[in-house]
């Protein structure tokens, strides 16, 4: 039997197709950022398109061939966004670096990816300068700005100016065509031990999470909407909200530097924000921002919250006192980002406030295209009992397959069978297929032979009035191995006890869970991507002495 193939056309799925469709059927629809240089700049799509090709004709200039690399230092601004569309639209990839790393990271990930071009908003001048002496494959520096912010002296070699190189193109150029196999883009995983990881994305694979993301029960994007991604385009693509944005045709705010409480809150209400993004650690900021001031939201409805677990006292407050919807959200790097996010089904919909916070508060189900499971240390699958904890491992066509230039792949098989991405990340999966996260493996805290989840303890130390930001490590037990420390930061003016802390834990946990002592900080270390640096915590407090031990 001779198979029927299908007679559709061969279109691959590119990049450019986003920002063409923006701009033919949302040309007026606007595009408004916070710049780096300060004040707000405002175009539309179709201004973005045209700039796009006119800064894709001027990366051919520079001599830029397919493949090369472009790497990035910027915040979420309009040029930045123009490098996305016209890097990756034209055949050349588009590496975003992180500027929160340390700056031996920053040139180590530059040269590991081959970058050619460095293009860096004005905020970063002194970082470049420092780190220009180790960087071995950039051959063009370009800052993000325009003459008048030129600096008068550097010690770059031909700095260049963005929208001299802009001005300099007409814009006639046709978006190429090419497979979208195609890699269009590199982002690093944070390397919180050892070398930061290139994970490398393509132009399928970037299209089949725009479209996924946009569904109603993912972030859910329409051209009716006003979007803010407080999620940086320096890491993993702003969760794609920038290819979202112009699937749909949307209105697209971008922060620009300015991610404290007061400057987002006020860029919310002058731009009539409807949907945003981001890490806990912002709305905490945020929130506390508009508490103290007693402001309230005019048209802000939902947000996506991730990147770590969205406490559930900062997702009641948000829901049921300023009445936005919370979408928790979980993903990584190696996901392009998205994996799970957490919206009720329509059995829920009967169900109390209290019953369906709960559900809230998981990281949520698959989106069609991701598979997941979860595994025992034999690689067996375990039930999805909403109770069982496993070793959570996905699969799909925007996970990836090996890191760049490693060899080895990171892939395993689940009973004996086909292969996964191993996440690092332990969690438990009900019957509705609402996927939780205890923790990530490095973090679990073993007390003789069990495991102690840390976000549990994390998220009812965090309910606690007195409290801003906590975390929970294990402490070594002469008796039980490992014991759970609190290390709390007390917000401004509380009076914060370790015993009422520990009192708060009664009733909440079984007794052998609650934690052993409690340490008081500041302020607790963070990693580039916005979580507490666990790994440092712990270093930070290796001598410590539980009162138990
Ligand atoms: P990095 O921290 O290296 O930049 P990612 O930003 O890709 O890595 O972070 C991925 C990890 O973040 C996940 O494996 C998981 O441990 C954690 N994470 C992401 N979202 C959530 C969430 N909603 N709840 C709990 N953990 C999360």
């Amino acid at each position: 039997m001779t198979a029927l193939r299908g007679q559709m056309m061969q279109m691959p799925l590119l990049i450019s197709s986003l920002i063409q469709h923006a701009a033919r059927h949302a040309a007026d629809t606007e595009i408004v950022s916070k710049c780096a240089e300060g004040g707000l700049h405002r175009y539309d799509w179709a201004g973005a398109e045209l700039r796009s090709r006119q800064m894709a004709q001027a990366f051919a200039r520079l001599g830029c061939m397919p493949g090369d690399r472009i790497g990035t230092l910027a915040w979420n601004g309009y040029r930045h966004l123009e490098i996305y569309y016209a890097s990756s639209g034209s055949g050349l990839v588009c590496h975003t670096i992180n500027p929160r790393l340390h700056p031996e990271q920053i040139a180590w990930v530059a040269n590991d990816a081959g970058d050619r071009v460095l293009c860096f908003d004005l905020t970063f001048l002194p970082l470049v300068e420092k780190i220009a002496p180790q960087l071995t494959s950039v051959e063009h520096f370009v800052l993000m700005t325009d003459r008048a912010h030129m600096p008068a002296a550097t010690t770059l070699p031909h700095l260049l100016c963005y929208e001299e190189l802009v001005g300099q193109e007409n814009g006639r150029y046709r978006w190429p065509q090419f497979d979208e196999n195609t890699a269009s883009s590199i982002c690093y995983t944070s390397g919180t031990t050892g070398h930061p990881k290139g994970a490398v994305y393509s132009h399928r694979s970037a299209m089949l999470h725009a479209y996924a993301a946009a569904l109603p029960d993912a972030m859910g994007c329409s051209a009716r909407e006003v979007m803010l991604p407080v999620v940086p385009m320096f890491h993993v693509n702003a969760w794609g909200m920038p290819y979202s944005a112009a699937l749909v045709g949307a209105k697209l705010v971008l922060p620009g530097p300015d991610l404290d409480g007061k400057s987002l809150y006020e860029l919310f209400e002058s731009e009539q924000v409807t949907f945003s993004a981001g890490v806990p650690t912002v709305w905490l900021g945020l929130l506390n921002y508009i508490s103290a001031n007693g402001l309230r939201f005019s048209s802000f409805k939902r947000t996506v919250i991730g990147g770590s677990a969205c406490p559930p006292a900062m997702l009641h407050t948000l829901r049921q006192d300023f009445g936005i919807e919370v979408i928790h959200a979980w993903g990584m790097t190696e996901l392009s980002p998205m994996g799970t996010l957490s919206r009720l089904k329509a059995k829920h919909a009967v169900q109390s406030a209290a019953q369906q916070q709960r559900v809230l508060e998981k990281q949520g189900r698959a989106v069609f295209g991701l598979d997941m499971a979860i595994v025992d240390d034999q690689g067996r699958s375990l039930p999805w009992d909403g109770q069982t904890a496993g070793d959570l491992v996905v699969r799909g066509p925007w996970v990836i397959e090996r890191y760049l230039g490693l060899p080895a792949s990171p892939l395993v098989s689940v009973d004996g069978e086909g292969e996964w991405f191993p996440t690092g990340d332990v969690a438990t999966i009900d019957p509705d297929g609402f996927m939780q996260i205890t923790d990530r493996s490095k973090d679990v805290i073993k007390s003789g032979g069990e495991w102690i989840s840390s976000i549990d303890l994390e998220n009812i130390a965090m309910s606690h009035a007195g409290v801003q930001e906590a975390a929970a490590i294990a402490c070594p037990h002469p008796k039980w191995d490992e014991r759970p420390l609190l290390v709390a930061v007390p917000k401004p003016g509380a009076a914060l006890s370790r015993e009422s802390l520990l009192e708060h834990y009664r009733g909440k946990i079984a007794s052998w869970q609650i934690p052993d002592d409690v340490v008081f900080v500041e302020a607790l270390p963070h990693t580039a991507t916005g979580k507490v640096h666990k790994l440092r915590l712990r270093e930070q407090l290796k001598d410590h002495v539980l009162p138990t031990a």
